[in-house]
């Protein structure tokens, strides 16, 4: 019936119903709840108008509906939703890049964007403006940013980027934060607060309203860039490091995130782990040096760039080198590319480790999934830890422990932000292979309880991780799941907008919360 009404009221184009091809809405790397979380359709509008039309059928029908701008959260779901039987409100057709602005150095964009939508249409119009793409840049702008995405540049934190959003609400009203709530206002994307309160956190991974426009600042593209590349020779350095990288992010004299990835992190994406080793457990020590020597790599490897004309990349290169002289046997390795002409260094001129750090967008990271096999997948969990050799250390060695305990390799890094790191540790699975699945899921629920008690938390999950998570944030009795969730009913009083979307749950879907 939903289905008959969306077709209506948006054509038969627009909407994929029962019976048609829905595998693009699957987890791509399901470790096997495929079933929990199934869409029974998708729904394609092609303008605010048209998104409004569709909120008012699904408040009607009383149908849940999963809003994804993209769907490519690999690793957290893809574009699969939480609750079964969701229609999928794929915002893919909005895909209008409505404003780059070089004089200030920002972007207003629709859902469907991409990175390389964004990347290609600078680089078309030569603007001098450097994008931050993630991982992977085939995903959309807008999505990443929500689900607080990060990427090199000193643009990399995406989430802090975003500067003013037009949003529908469940009940179909059509709001714009900040200065947008300003008719003519030219300012929109220029200041962040507005007037009164400030509402775009509510909307980042929220199920409060669907995001329709987003304004994102851009870097200005810098004169010059430096690529650089720190080796650490033992395991036991990572304390050190991270140490020694502290107060060069506070300072900023590290303008980007910075990171810092273990023996088996320089490896995937590369080379198959049958290469080495094929049997049973984790990947044992002795076999671990072997890949190391065979592939010349040290046991930590930390990444960065500096930016700016090229006296100010001396002048970091400087303070960068003689922080981490102190660390016995470290070696730095770096890249200098700076622009001849007044323009600065345009993004498109660079390759390698440089187009990264300059944001140009890629896929090469894809291949990552095929360590384990060529059906592979990875599921991650991303605790955040505060910035300091010890803290590092106790994570590492924690998940580390509790991985081998479970016969999974250790690929991980830290990422430092200014005052915080995110440890990704990615579990890499065959698809194939059920008892890998299992072990991948048991050990990820595991890890979310017992560094949950000692105050370490994720920043972002899984859809299957999403409650867990969510019930791990639970000072003063759950207070901040009561307001999210008064929140929610007030807004959203039929339950339609992703339920239990970050564990937050409607009313009327209460009793699906995982126990
Ligand atoms: P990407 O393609 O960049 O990976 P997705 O489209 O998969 O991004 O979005 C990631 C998550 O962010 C989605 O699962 C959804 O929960 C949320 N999200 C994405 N787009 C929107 C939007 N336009 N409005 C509200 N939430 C969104």
């Amino acid at each position: 019936m939903a289905f008959r009404h969306l077709a209506c009221a948006l054509g038969d184009d627009a909407v994929l119903g029962p019976g048609s091809d829905l595998s693009a809405y699957e987890d791509p790397y399901s470790f096997g709840m495929t079933e929990e979380f199934r869409a029974s359709g998708a729904v394609l509008p092609r303008s605010v108008e048209e998104v409004q039309a569709v909120l008012a059928i699904a408040n009607q029908h009383g149908v849940p509906l999963w809003t994804i701008s993209l769907g490519r959260n690999l690793g957290y779901g893809g574009a699969a939703p939480r609750v079964s039987g969701s229609i999928v409100l794929d915002l893919r057709r909005l895909n209008r890049i409505l404003e780059v602005n070089e004089e200030h150095a920002y972007a207003l964009v629709e859902p469907g964007v991409s990175f390389f939508d964004l990347y290609e249409h600078i680089r078309e119009r030569g603007l001098r403006l450097w994008i931050s793409s993630p991982a992977l840049g085939w995903g959309s702008v807008v999505g990443n940013a929500l689900e607080r995405g990060v990427g090199r540049t000193p643009y990399g934190d995406h989430a802090a980027q975003i500067c003013g959003l037009e949003v529908v609400l469940a009940n179909g009203d059509v709001v714009r934060t900040g200065m947008g709530a300003l008719p003519c206002a030219n300012t929109w994307q220029l200041f962040k607060g507005g007037y009164g309160p400030s509402l775009d956190g509510l909307f980042m991974q929220s199920n409060f309203g669907v995001v329709t426009k987003m304004g994102l600042w851009l870097m200005p593209q810098p004169q010059g860039l430096m690529s650089c590349l720190v080796r650490f020779q033992k395991e036991s350095d990572l304390a050190a490091a991270v140490d020694a990288l502290g107060p060069l992010r506070r300072q900023e004299v590290i303008q980007s995130n910075a990171q810092v990835g273990s023996i088996l992190h320089q490896v995937v994406g590369r080379y198959p782990r049958a290469r080495w080793y094929d049997g049973p457990g984790a990947i044992p020590d002795p076999v671990l040096e072997q890949i190391r020597q065979d592939l010349g790599l040290e046991w930590w490897s930390l990444r960065f760039a500096l930016y700016g004309e090229e006296n100010m990349l001396d002048a970091r290169f400087e303070i960068v080198r003689r922080a981490f002289s102190m660390i016995r046997g470290a070696e730095i390795l770096c890249q200098k590319h700076v622009a001849s002409g007044a323009d600065g260094l345009y993004a498109w001129e660079l390759e390698g480790a440089a187009a990264h750090d300059a944001g140009v967008p890629s896929v090469s990271s894809l291949d990552v999934v095929k360590f384990r096999g060529e059906d592979g997948g990875h599921l991650d969990f991303s605790p955040i830890i505060a910035p300091t050799g010890r803290e590092a250390v106790r994570a590492y060695r924690h998940v580390m422990a509790r991985a081998r305990e479970h016969g999974i390799d250790y690929v991980g890094s830290f990422t430092a932000g200014v005052r915080h790191l995110r440890h990704v540790f990615m579990i890499v699975y065959d698809k194939r292979d059920a008892e890998q699945k299992r072990g991948a899921a048991d050990l990820f629920g595991i890890l979310v309880k017992e560094m949950g008690q000692e105050g370490i938390g994720e920043y972002r999950a899984h859809l299957a991780f999403m409650d867990l998570i969510r019930g791990e944030y639970c000072f003063n009795d759950h207070a901040i799941r009561r307001f999210s969730e008064t929140l929610k009913d007030a807004l959203d009083p039929n339950g339609i907008l992703s339920p239990g979307k970050q564990g937050i749950w409607p009313r009327t879907f209460r009793t699906e919360r995982s126990p």
